[in-house]
């Protein structure tokens, strides 16, 4: 039977979206929208807003007035703390509803937003949990004077101002989090632009901001694609921040966008991350099974920091190569809302063609089809559905092992000693992560720091709230997570006073 999901719309109630300005829900001025086509069968789900010029306008000008003239970024530590933590526990209670909303966005597995940590709205209250504790420690320095003297001299850190935050589609929850969490514990007020193809759960989690006692116009939200809504956004000149996470084309534009009023940028994109396995790896089987989940599972490949290029000892090369098409075997595609679903249908029609042309150009450069290498048929014909696909005997100079491909596509590459596996690991544009399985610690260590990538997993692979992420290289600026990204929201200032009656 051909798969259809709009029974599971119409029993959870989902309705069409609209924008948030300054606490008042509203369609675009010019009524203009965006239908929302599912991934995994191509019906229309609903509608979101598509907000022109104007409306971004009001948006960065509400999140404006709301940080020069309200009470948010000056409130007491205890308001703050509260909110954030009284958002958290809202989290947690809509978790079910929040993953139902992302299956009819992004076609992710409830069995993936449920039992997956990085995947989860579990990750997302922990992320906003861990900012709360940063709200009461936004420190600076007591420093004595430099030329003698008697005078103080202090630093301090105070909210950037106004955060346009720029979301993807492939993980809302985590994403959302990552920037609203910091963003909200600094005092900033902020704009956010949820990605056209995810989203719905992304608007119910901007709703219960206000249950959670969140000011009228401290968090905006405005719909609609990257022309026009991202473009008026990332250009408008009240803007202070833009905190983007998305592809590596959209990052440089936001680069050359930012220029013109030198506005504050992050930035985590894209990836081609690799795993080097070697002979001593505490179990094959295992790193061969984790560097496929993580090409397969729950996103089908469409994650940032998914090890696409499997480096593997020429020893352990066959037995690699077995259990990796083992793990493949096992991705089971279907309705996002059965728990026997693993993975979701490539996100649209555009990145189906894109991932299917990867696939036949590897064919055509020489490297050896393992496994997959076609869009799935029968009852999924309607979805964009890749089968997952492993080439073997990858060059790192073919394009499948250069570009970013975003789909279930896994490239395994031999090498015979340590340094040849550092060469073609960091012989890549991108630098967001890396995996290494050893049992020699020794060995696990000199390549953790001569790998150049944001985080190195050895022997497993975690996203955590308070840890760092970004990447080297073309993979982002800055960091998201823990301190250095509560600190990515403020301004540093420098403050002097003569205690006695000389000048400085
Ligand atoms: P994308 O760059 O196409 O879109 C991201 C967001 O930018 C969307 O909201 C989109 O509407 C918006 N946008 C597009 N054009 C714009 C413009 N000109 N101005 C302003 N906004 C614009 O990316 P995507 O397809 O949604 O996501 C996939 C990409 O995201 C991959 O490259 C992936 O690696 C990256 N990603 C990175 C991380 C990380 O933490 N490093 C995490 C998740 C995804």
């Amino acid at each position: 039977m051909t798969l259809s999901l709009v029974a599971h719309r119409d029993k959870i109630g989902l309705t069409d979206g609209l924008l948030l300005i300054d606490g008042k829900w509203r369609p675009a001025g010019d009524g203009a929208i965006w239908t929302h086509h599912h991934p995994a069968t191509g019906e229309a789900i609903a509608t979101v807003p598509v907000a022109g010029e104007s409306d971004v306008d009001e948006a960065v000008k509400a999140a404006r007035r709301a940080f020069d003239e309200g009470s948010w970024p000056t409130a007491r530590a205890q308001t703050r703390i509260q909110v954030l933590l009284k958002y958290a526990s809202l989290l947690r209670e809509h978790a079910e509803e929040l993953r139902n909303l992302q299956a009819l966005d992004n076609g992710v597995p409830i069995m993936f937003s449920t039992n997956i940590y990085a995947g989860s709205v579990e990750v997302a209250a922990d992320i906003f949990t861990h900012h709360a504790g940063w709200v009461d420690k936004l420190g600076g320095q007591t420093l004595p004077p430099y030329q003698g003297g008697d005078h103080l001299a202090m630093t301090y850190r105070e909210p950037i101002g106004v955060v346009a935050a720029i979301l993807p589609w492939n993980a809302p929850f985590m994403l959302f989090a990552q920037k609203l969490g910091p963003a909200l514990a600094a005092g900033c007020t902020v704009v956010l632009k949820p990605s056209e193809f995810a989203s719905f759960a992304v608007l119910r989690m901007v709703e219960l901001l206000s249950e959670a006692g969140l000011p009228d116009g401290v968090v905006n939200v405005v719909t609609g694609p990257g022309n026009p809504t991202g473009e008026a956004l990332i250009t408008h000149p009240l803007v202070d921040k833009i905190s983007f996470t998305g592809s590596r084309t959209v990052g440089k534009r936001i680069v050359e966008a930012s220029a013109g009023t030198l506005k504050r940028v992050s930035l985590e994109l894209g990836g081609k991350s690799p795993t080097l396995v070697f002979p001593d790896a505490p179990d094959i089987g295992m790193a061969a099974m984790t560097t496929v989940g993580t090409v397969t599972m729950g996103l089908s490949g469409q994650a940032c920091v998914a090890h696409t290029r499997a480096l593997v000892h020429r020893d352990v090369y066959d037995q690699f190569l077995g259990a990796a098409q083992m793990m493949a075997g096992a991705v089971n595609y279907g309705d996002p809302f059965e728990l026997s679903t693993t993975a979701s249908a490539l996100i649209n029609g555009r990145q189906l063609d894109r991932v299917l042309g990867f696939i036949e150009r590897g064919r055509e450069s020489g490297a050896r089809l393992v496994c997959g290498g076609e869009r799935a048929d029968g009852d999924l014909a309607a979805g964009n559905f890749v089968q997952p696909t492993i080439f073997a005997d990858v060059d790192n100079s073919m394009e499948i092992a250069r570009e970013e491909v975003f789909g279930p596509v896994l490239t395994v590459i031999p090498f015979t000693d340590e340094d040849e596996a550092v060469r073609i690991a960091n012989d890549t544009d991108y630098g967001l992560g890396a995996g290494l399985y050893t049992t020699d610690a020794r060995r696990a260590f000199r390549l953790a720091r001569r790998l150049r990538a944001g985080t190195v997993g050895i022997n497993g692979f975690q996203v955590e709230p308070h840890l760092p992420f970004g990447g080297f290289k073309q993979s982002g600026l800055g960091r998201e997570g823990g301190q250095s990204s509560f600190e990515a929201y403020t301004e540093l200032k420098t403050v002097l006073m003569p205690l006695g009656d000389e000048l400085m």
